[in-house]
Parts: structure tokens; C-alpha cells; sequence
């Protein structure tokens, strides 16, 4: 798919670009570049209608110099090889910049899960675990949610994956609390994102009071990055689902909003506010515009449309390389994904890390360690774009960059 292969490239051009600016080598480009293993899987699934089904799945491991692979797995018809190795290489450098001890990886089933069943969902996700569970493991790769996936989907792949090797919470994170997922993992993404926005902002000279915001998505991270934004004062105008769009430009009501959508609704259903084209969200006249949905949202085609000053990717790869080019001109401040969504991995390390001490900690100290975390990696981004003149895709990359090409030297790996 063109889409797929214009994120793989436009990552590996980000590559590219901070082994020039770091001065590395040509071998070493190569190493950073490659995906370290890839695994692809048929997964035959007994649908409720008595039919077989056989769905495709992958595991892209990018690179694992820093620590075991970790991402999330999606689930959704756009997945393929090029994609999740697209995605994988992303949390290679997410995991980087944020300094957790992980690598990358990102895995995915080419599936609209919205058309399967509870059972059927339930069934894919085990075959696909018993599928690839020989190359995942606690010190070896640690899946997560992502698109189209859920805490459910990581009890059931605890689940399965425990009944061969024993009962292992730590093998997947963003499981339920009640399985020893953590507290705040799931607001950690869209928290995170709102965290860096309004660095942004305050660094900017303004603050959150003074800025109007449109998030598109309202699922796990746009609406935890909408809560965010709402509760340090900023005016978020509009928010998007897959089924609407709707504006209220004296602010939603976004707690509000957030109790429609747990009790099943969808963010149509609030009614004091207009409808909106879908289309239209992004390029309201707002001040921060957070894309929280899905990869390629802001081309070449509709970003010399984007009148907002800050575009925090909330989702991975939301803005594509030509559409970054033509918002950085233009003096848009982009916040890239790597930075933007690392809450959620950052987040993830701590229930890894809960898991593996068999110690639970409370929401006050994952939110602490969260905000640290964030801070530090949106302080070394910033200094370093301050400092080089570049943008802050340019500087998170070369920080990232530089950390695993480090930690792949250290480790000899190229003998
Ligand atoms: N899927 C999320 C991401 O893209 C989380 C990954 C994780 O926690 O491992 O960052």
C-alpha cells in the first residue's frame, strides 16, 4: 500500500538524516536501519458462522541494542510487513528518546476488528500468540495495545502465552489492573502528549489558559490527552471519533464528554455543540491541533491548510515527511510522535518493571515517574533543536539515534 511504504520511507529518512547530522558511519546506518527479525503468520480462525477465516500476521523486531524489543500490536486492515516495520522502527527511537530500557518492535494483524465478534477476536488473538510466542518473551520482546486493541486483547495473550510457559504477567503491558496492569497506563499516551504540549506552549511564551485546542481521535489517547489539556486549562473546541465530528467554540465539556464515551456512546451523542466535517478539524482555526488517530492524516495535499501553531502527534506518524517539510516552513511547531506519544511506553516500563518486582505502585507515583520522564525527554529534545537549529522531529531523532548507535558499539555488536 503507497501509504505504507511513504511512512516506512519517511521514518527511514528521519534515520537518515540524524546519521548524517551524528556523522555515522555507512555499516552502522545499515544496523540502525534493518529490522533485526520479522516473523509473518498465517492465522486460520473459526468464525461464529462455522467458516474459516485466515487472517495475516506479523511481529516486526527492529532492534534490540538497548534493551528487549517492545511496541504494541494493531489490529486493523491497513497492517502489513511495510507498516509494522514502519511502526517498529518508530518505537526503536521512541524508547531511546524517552530512556527507557527497551528496543523496538511493533506487531499487528491485517483485520477490522470492529466486524469480529467478542469469541472471534478472542480466538484470533490466541492463535496469534501461539504463533509467534517462541520469539517473545519477558527479556525478549514485550507486546503492548495499540489500534484496534485493547487491555482485553493483552489478558488474553497473557493467557495463552501462560499456558505454555507459565503464568507470566509480565510478557504483555496494558493488561487490566485486575491482571497486574498498571495504574495510569491507559491515560499515560494522551497525558504525555498533553504533558509536551504545553511545554510547548509555556516555552513559547503563552500558556494552556490562552490556547484553543482540536484533537482528532477521542479513544484511549485523544481522550486522555483531551482530559489533560481541559484540566491544566486550555479550551479544547472540537474532537473527532470514526463515527462524527463536533465543535463548540467556548470549549466541550470534555469530562463530560469522556462519561458519554465509557457508557458506550460515541462523541455525536453530546449535544451541546455542533457537527463538523471530519476534514474540517484539521485545519480549524485553533492554536493546537492534535492528531490522536491514525498514520498519513496531514499530507502535502491539506497541511498549507493547518492554521494551528502547534501539531502534536499524539498517533504515530500522523503528519507525513512532505506535510512536515511545509508546517515547519511555514514556523508551525510540530511535536513528533516519538516524543509526543512516549507516554505510553514510558508508562508500560513501569508496569514491565512492577511486574518483574511483583510490587504494585500507586497512581501518584506512576503519574510522578510519568511527568519526569516526559520532561526530561522534551528538555533534551528541545535544548538540542535550540542548539542546532533544527526542528524538533530533527533533534528527537538525533537523540535517539545516537543513544542506540551508543549502546550497539558498547555491545560489539558488529564484530
Ligand atoms: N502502542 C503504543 C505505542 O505506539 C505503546 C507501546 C508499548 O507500550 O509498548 O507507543
Amino acid at each position: 500500500m503507497a501509504q505504507d511504504n511513504s511512512m516506512l520511507d519517511g521514518t527511514i529518512a528521519s534515520v537518515d538524516a540524524a546519521v548524517r547530522s551524528l556523522g555515522l558511519e555507512d555499516d552502522m546506518r545499515e544496523v540502525l536501519v534493518e529490522p533485526w527479525r520479522e516473523i509473518q503468520v498465517g492465522l486460520p480462525v473459526r468464525m461464529d458462522d462455522g467458516n474459516v477465516r485466515v487472517f495475516r500476521g506479523y511481529r516486526s523486531q527492529h532492534n534490540a541494542a538497548r534493551g528487549p524489543y517492545k511496541g504494541g500490536i494493531r489490529y486493523h486492515p491497513n497492517v502489513d510487513l511495510s507498516h509494522t516495520r514502519a511502526l517498529g522502527m518508530l518505537m526503536t527511537w521512541k524508547t531511546a528518546l524517552a530512556d527507557v530500557p527497551f528496543g523496538g518492535a511493533k506487531g499487528g494483524v491485517s483485520v477490522n476488528p470492529r466486524e469480529l465478534s467478542m469469541g472471534e477476536l478472542n480466538r484470533l488473538t490466541r492463535r496469534y500468540t501461539m504463533s509467534i510466542h517462541h520469539v517473545i518473551g519477558v527479556n525478549r520482546d514485550i507486546p503492548a495495545p495499540d489500534l484496534g486493541t485493547s487491555a482485553q486483547t493483552m489478558a488474553w495473550i497473557m493467557d495463552a502465552y501462560g499456558s505454555i510457559n507459565g503464568h507470566t504477567p509480565g510478557i504483555v503491558t496494558g493488561k487490566p489492573i485486575e491482571l497486574g496492569g498498571s495504574l495510569g497506563r491507559a491515560e499515560a499516551p494522551g497525558r504525555g502528549a498533553a504533558m509536551v504540549a504545553c511545554r510547548a506552549i509555556v516555552d513559547s511564551g503563552s500558556s494552556p489558559e490562552q490556547n484553543t485546542v482540536a484533537i482528532q481521535g477521542f479513544g484511549a489517547v485523544g481522550s486522555s490527552a483531551a482530559r489533560t489539556m481541559f484540566d491544566n486549562g486550555a479550551k479544547v473546541i472540537a474532537v473527532s471519533d470514526i463515527d462524527g465530528a463536533i465543535i463548540n467554540t467556548s470549549g466541550l465539556d470534555i469530562p463530560a464528554l469522556q462519561r458519554i464515551v465509557i457508557e458506550g456512546g460515541t462523541v455525536s451523542d453530546y449535544t451541546d455543540a455542533d457537527a463538523l466535517n471530519h476534514e474540517d478539524l484539521l485545519s480549524l482555526d485553533c492554536d493546537v491541533l492534535i492528531p490522536a488517530a491514525i498514520e498519513d492524516v496531514i499530507t502535502a495535499q491539506n497541511a498549507a491548510g493547518v492554521r494551528s501553531k502547534f501539531i502534536v502527534e499524539a498517533a504515530n506518524r500522523p503528519v507525513t515527511s512532505a506535510a512536515d517539510e511545509i508546517l515547519v516552513d511555514a514556523n508551525r511547531i510540530v511535536i513528533p510522535d516519538i516524543l509526543a506519544n512516549a507516554g505510553g511506553v514510558v508508562a508500560s516500563y513501569f508496569e514491565w518493571a512492577q511486574n518483574i518486582q511483583v510490587f504494585n505502585w500507586d497512581l501518584e507515583r506512576v503519574n510522578r515517574e510519568l511527568d519526569r520522564k516526559m520532561n526530561e525527554a522534551y528538555d533534551i529534545t528541545k535544548a538540542k533543536a535550540d542548539r542546532n537549529d533544527v526542528s524538533l522531529r530533527e533533534a528527537a531523532f538525533d537523540v535517539a539515534v545516537s543513544r542506540v548507535a551508543e549502546a550497539i558499539k558498547l555491545r560489539g555488536y558488529v564484530g
